[in-house]
């Protein structure tokens, strides 16, 4: 599918797309640039920064893959929105992180709601502990924005739309919120494979990567 094609569907669903562009090279990521995208979603912390450095100024970078709390403090200075946020520590390193540079990161809680084992995120009751701490008592430099899930890897439709909609109903459960820490404006669900139902159960956010840049090796 070419961008623009995909950047006008998702314009006219109101819809924000996240490019993903692990492993591909700067300048794929600048031909897109070149036509307007500004959202751009990366999975490995080194390849990020050295990427940062490299483009344009105004791109917002999304992180997208699973976030080591050693490693915060390489992306804090810049990163527009963190996908995965998993964990109470993590977000309290990313609060620490956010203050040493005097801005507030936003993050979104990842939940856990393919039935495979190796994803992750938390389930329903660490989300509503996370929650519901962060409300009481926000953190300075953190504002959690939302949810972010990934479907199982699977062709049983039904199976996939369930996980969405439960993610929804999720997202749905917490979006009256409005608290300096707390205050959900996008629900992240949705990547090449998935991405047209994940709009259809409510997504405000997709994650595309091969469907824009073709099959990674
Ligand atoms: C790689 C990745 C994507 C994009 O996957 P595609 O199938 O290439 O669209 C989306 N979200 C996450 C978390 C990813 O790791």
């Amino acid at each position: 599918m070419t961008y623009a094609a995909l950047a006008a569907q998702l314009t006219e669903q109101e819809v924000e797309l996240v490019a993903v562009s692990k492993i591909q090279p700067a300048a794929a990521i600048l031909a897109l640039y070149g036509q307007g995208q500004r959202d751009f979603g990366e999975n490995y912390v080194q390849e990020l920064v050295d990427k940062q450095s490299q483009l344009p100024g105004d791109i917002r970078w999304h992180f997208i893959g699973h976030l080591q709390t050693n490693k915060v403090k390489y992306i804090a200075p810049f990163v527009h929105l963190v996908h995965g946020a998993d964990s109470y520590k993590l977000i309290k390193e990313i609060d620490k992180q956010g203050r040493k540079h005097n801005r507030v990161i936003g993050c979104l809680l990842q939940v856990h709601i393919a039935q495979e084992e190796t994803k992750f995120g938390l389930d329903e009751n660490e989300l509503d502990e996370i929650v519901g701490r962060l409300t009481a008592a926000p953190l300075e430099h953190v504002r959690v924005a939302g949810l972010m899930g990934m479907a199982s890897f699977s062709d049983d439709q039904d199976k996939v739309r369930n996980e969405f909609r439960r993610l929804k109903r999720l997202f749905d459960k917490y979006a009256g919120i409005q608290s300096a820490g707390v205050r959900f404006e996008h629900l992240s669900m949705g990547m090449s494979a998935d991405y047209t139902m994940a709009i259809e159960e409510g997504s405000t956010m997709v994650r595309i990567g091969s469907l824009l840049f073709g099959q990674r090796k």
